[in-house]
């Protein structure tokens, strides 16, 4: 659903795709808008000689329902009627092709296109079924859900259709499970549950990632009740399948930033996803997903092997590590150095550093003076660092340190704390309010010989 406006700060997924020539399988959980949009610009169709330019990406499997390949309601150059032509072309032509389901009304249609059953039935496949990719058995396991047949016919709702399936990836002795869920409403998840647990297929609903349906929607939950704004209860199936959670798993909403006011995303859902699983769940939003507050949103990225699935740190272009404020969970850059990863240290010597504090009107005056006060700085003074007295002899080198503590500091993204060479002198202005140190450290024949510190609290006023 990306635009080329400029503040649309959404992943440009073919951009990001393109270099993938041809895809194994290609697969559209349903017929709305926001699950196709720009499918026929990207892809190689058989049907239409337009869409078959060099630069598209070939698909070796479609994958899409009976209730997406029967759609009538369906808007004229719409992505989803595009694709739902390329399907009815491949299930004519018997190949790269899975029908998802098969009501009364598919068999219908075959008729009218005078397509013996017979000889497209191996392309069908069935809630309860797996699926295996010729080549990765040993990898990659597709255990469908839904649709249902029953739920494929006269649809009122084209989200209820929707595939639902475990992937299960095969690492040695270790299993990975992804549930797909599409726009999926809860009244199908009950189903799902129902059918699995009669079956004793509870394994099939086992979990470490869990694509939260329809957008962090409450439909994926329950109904919605008037008096329920904080949280909902989600139906007793949707709380059993919630609690199938693995270790550590996570929840991903695909979904803008969460308030009290999108829709969807609701708020309330988020409560509940999170209330109602495990205190080791992750909730993540696509959206939400953000190096540091300001910047884009980066694509959330899981590597899964066998030692099951982590969540990839952000990739920094300064090669920092990304750590999330404890206060607010805003991502910022630990750009802190330690002396003793630079040099050895070795305490031979004193060393004390003092600053002197201008600001206009004002007169002067010393760091460690005001400190015994136990009062805090006002904002825009501008400081004067220096070496008060040292035991060094000269020769030596000189380094400091400006470190900004606290979640003012971690929200900007604004930390400091690199070391760097400097003279006897070291200005700052104080700038934001919080906790900030700065040491001073005299190195010589590549040794640290001295070290000394200095607070600097900084008020709000
Ligand atoms: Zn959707």
């Amino acid at each position: 659903m990306r635009t080329e406006a400029t503040d649309d700060l959404r992943y440009d997924i073919q951009e990001e795709l393109s270099s993938i020539k041809e895809f194994e399988v290609v697969m559209f959980s349903h017929a709305h808008e926001d699950h196709v949009k720009g499918a026929s610009e990207f892809f190689y169709l058989k049907y239409a000689k337009k869409y078959q330019s060099d630069d598209r990406s070939h698909i070796k499997e479609l994958w899409v329902s009976a209730a997406f390949l029967l759609d009538t309601d369906l808007e004229n150059q719409s992505d989803a009627k595009i694709i739902r032509n390329e399907a009815r072309y491949r299930l004519k032509n018997a190949e790269g092709i899975r029908i998802f389901a098969a009501p009364d009304t598919l068999k219908d249609w075959l008729e009218d296109q005078e397509i013996d059953y017979d000889d497209i039935k191996h392309l069908i496949v069935h809630a309860g079924e797996i699926i295996s990719i010729s080549g990765y058995e040993d990898e990659i396991e597709f255990f469908v859900h839904a649709p249902f047949s029953d739920d494929s016919e006269e649809v009122q709702d084209k989200n209820d259709p929707s595939i639902v399936m475990q992937v299960r990836l095969l690492n040695d002795d270790y299993e990975t499970n992804i549930l797909i869920t599409g726009d999926t409403p809860y009244s199908v998840l009950d189903k799902i549950v129902e059918f699995s647990q009669e079956q004793g297929n509870e394994d099939r609903l086992v979990w470490d990632i869990y694509d939260i349906p329809h957008h962090c929607s409450y439909t994926g939950l329950n109904e919605k009740e008037e008096k329920n704004t904080r949280i909902m209860t989600p139906t007793e199936n949707v709380q059993w399948l919630l609690e199938q959670a693995q270790d550590n798993a996570y929840m991903v909403a695909s979904c803008e930033e969460i308030t009290e006011d999108t829709s969807p995303p609701h708020i309330i859902a988020k409560r509940t996803y999170e209330k109602y699983t495990a205190s080791d769940v992750s909730f993540l939003a696509t959206m939400e997903h953000k190096r540091l507050k300001d910047s884009k949103p980066s694509p959330i990225v899981f590597t899964i092997d066998d030692n099951g699935i982590a969540l990839n740190e952000f990739a920094d272009t300064e090669n920092k590590v990304i750590e999330k404020c404890s206060y607010h969970h805003m991502y910022f850059r630990n750009t802190e150095q330690f002396i003793s990863d630079m040099f050895p240290v070795r305490a031979l010597y004193l060393l004390r550093i003092n600053c002197k504090v201008s600001q206009n009107g004002w007169r002067d005056f010393f760091l460690i003076d005001f400190l015994r006060s136990k009062g805090y700085l006002r904002r825009h003074k501008s400081l004067d660092f220096f070496i008060e007295s040292t035991t060094c002899p000269a020769p030596y080198d000189i380094y400091w340190k400006v470190r900004n503590v606290g979640h003012v500091a971690e929200e900007k993204d604004c930390i400091r704390g690199e070391i760097k060479p400097g003279n006897a002198h070291h200005k700052e202005s104080t700038d934001f309010y919080g906790e900030h140190f700065v040491e001073c450290y005299l190195v010589k024949n590549g040794v640290c010989v001295a070290r000394d510190r200095i607070d600097v609290p900084i008020g709000n006023i």
